[in-house]
């Protein structure tokens, strides 16, 4: 522009304005070009980095222990693995981009403006230390209200997902109004924080760009009297001009990364704090390999809590199952007959003495193969959305068809099944038929009986379902638990008087074992409880 305006114009030479032209058109091409480059690959890079660092939250989530999992509420993990994950995808791309190319333009265009005019230049850049000022007070500002923005989005998160969960008890109680009321108030609350964060911003954008427009009116003014006076030429303002325009893009984005940058910070934290999380259960190294297991089951004087400052909820836990037997926990609820069982394929670790299987440690096998060779029957047992079939063969995926009606006839669940509209192929869970309580127990079922464990673990359900039923249910308890060693919470008479043994458990101890009769003939505890539950029936 200035050899045009100082030298071509004046001469009237215009074969020396298009090559004037032609240059800048290169330019302005090479330009476009990298701007491509840049773009694609950047956001490629960006892209891949999000998708590994996705995986490598997910993977750890699967790792992570029960004791983790416990203490966390479904809805943070999906706001960290997605929202968090999200915000780092935006940064990754534009924070390079933005600071690498700001501070390029940045430092190009003083050094540019210097050899136009260092008078004018120093001039000009007296407003930047002013702005960068006024930036860093509104940031602050800022970045405490996002603070708190944040904050009041995970409280609404785990509202949300509380209320969804229990929206049935919600209804029963006609609870809509105190519910609507309360998510009223959550979100209100986050709109104010958010609005308080947005008070800044709208501030802090046009004062930016007021600062800068009066270092734009001092040149003109400055440089249209040095022009005057004849110290630089019309072509040097203008072109001054034209690169002080180019000045303030990126010193407004560096402001605007500033933003960026803070809560690029944040959710780094937030990933790294669950990512360095070593798994509390992990396989040993030198483990046992051999899995042709008897299935002998010893508890020796264990003792664990479910979390450090909890009180212990097994004090000295001492008994013996011997294979292919089956063995009931009875007791009061909350006495720690689930915890007991939940040792025996290392879903928590013991805190003192030793669960041994075969006379070995549980922590001695491969952690895979320990929980491969154990089935668990829980009474509420998830079924995935996915169809029957899937759901069964899920601890054996790709199991044949003719193997998977096969133990759902064991299971007694064939029948109900081939009435479902699609038969095994009929989807189930949060977006398919919903099955019964009875019936989901039967899939439980039919998926261990497919596991073919050389243990069981069983949770007899509490709630009741209709004689028939309940029979079907008891005839496929018989079927599983024969010819491998069963531990089974048992909640029904049937089920304990065919126990082999019945571990009378209270208050986290054995308090007495045996079998029915032996236990019945004396006066025990159990006699107590037995005739409590059953004979008042
Ligand atoms: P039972 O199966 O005999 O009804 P549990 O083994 O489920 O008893 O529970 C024993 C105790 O452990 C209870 O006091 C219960 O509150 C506590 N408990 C059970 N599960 C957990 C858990 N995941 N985290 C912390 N405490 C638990």
């Amino acid at each position: 522009i200035r050899n045009i305006i100082d030298k071509a114009i004046p001469t009237g030479d215009f074969g020396y304005i298009m090559t004037l032209v032609g240059w800048a058109f290169a330019v302005y091409v090479s330009g476009a070009v990298i701007r491509f480059f840049r773009t694609y690959y950047g956001h490629r890079v960006a892209q891949k980095i999000t998708r590994d660092m996705r995986n490598d939250l997910y993977n750890q989530y699967q790792f992570l222990s029960m004791s983790f999992h416990d203490n966390k509420k479904t809805g943070e993990l999906m706001s960290r693995i997605i929202d968090d994950l999200n915000r780092l995808q935006e940064f990754v791309y534009h924070g390079p981009e933005a600071i690498i190319g700001s501070l390029v333009i940045l430092i190009g265009t003083t050094v540019v403006l210097f050899t136009l005019s260092a008078r004018l230049t120093i001039i000009s850049l007296i407003f930047v230390p002013i702005l960068l000022l006024f930036s860093y007070i509104l940031m602050k500002k800022m970045h405490i209200a996002f603070r708190n923005t944040r904050e009041h989005k995970a409280t609404m998160n785990d509202r949300l997902e509380d209320n969804l969960a229990g929206i049935k008890v919600i209804k029963a109680f006609a609870n809509e109004g105190f519910e609507m009321d309360r998510f009223a108030e959550t979100n209100q609350d986050h709109t104010e924080a958010r609005m308080e964060a947005i008070k800044y911003s709208s501030i802090l954008f046009p004062g930016s760009r007021i600062l800068n427009a009066s270092g734009i009116l001092v040149v003109l003014a400055y440089g249209g009297y040095l022009t005057l006076n004849n110290v630089i030429t019309v072509g040097t303002i203008v072109a001054f001009y034209g690169y002080l325009m180019q000045f303030r893009e990126p010193l407004l984005r560096m402001v605007h990364m500033a933003e960026g940058l803070s809560r690029f910070f944040a959710s780094m934290e937030r990933f790294f704090s669950h990512l360095d999380i070593k798994p509390g259960i992990q396989s040993k190294t030198g483990k046992i390999q051999d899995f042709s297991l008897k299935g002998e089951v010893e508890f020796r004087d264990v003792h664990f809590a479910y979390s450090t400052d909890d009180k212990e909820v097994l004090e000295g836990i001492s008994f013996k199952a011997e294979a292919n037997k089956t063995v009931a926990l009875v007791g009061p609820s909350g006495a720690g007959k689930t915890s007991t069982v939940r040792l025996i394929p290392r879903l928590y670790e013991v805190d003192r003495g030793q669960v041994l299987i075969d006379g070995v440690d549980v922590k001695d096998y491969d952690l895979n193969e320990l929980r491969n060779s154990i089935a668990m029957v829980m009474q509420d047992d998830f079924l995935f959305s996915n169809t029957v079939a899937e759901n069964i063969s899920y601890g054996c995926p790709g199991s044949l068809r003719e193997d998977i009606i096969r133990v759902a006839k064991e299971a007694n669940a064939h029948q109900f099944i081939m009435e479902l509209p699609h038969g095994y192929d009929t989807q189930v869970g949060q977006r398919g038929v919903k099955l019964s309580g009875g019936q989901r127990q039967r899939i439980s079922i039919a998926r261990a009986f497919l596991k073919n464990p050389r243990i069981l673990i069983l949770d007899e359900a509490t709630s009741s379902v209709d004689l028939e039923t309940e029979k079907l249910i008891q005839d496929a308890i018989n079927r599983v638990t024969t010819g491998r060693t069963t531990f089974i919470i048992a909640h029904r008479l049937a089920t304990i008087i065919n126990a082999d043994n019945i571990l009378f458990i209270e208050k986290g101890k054995i308090a007495e074992s045996g079998n029915h009769q032996e236990l019945i003939d004396r006066e025990s505890k159990y006699k107590k409880f037995y005739t409590m539950q059953f004979q008042s029936a």
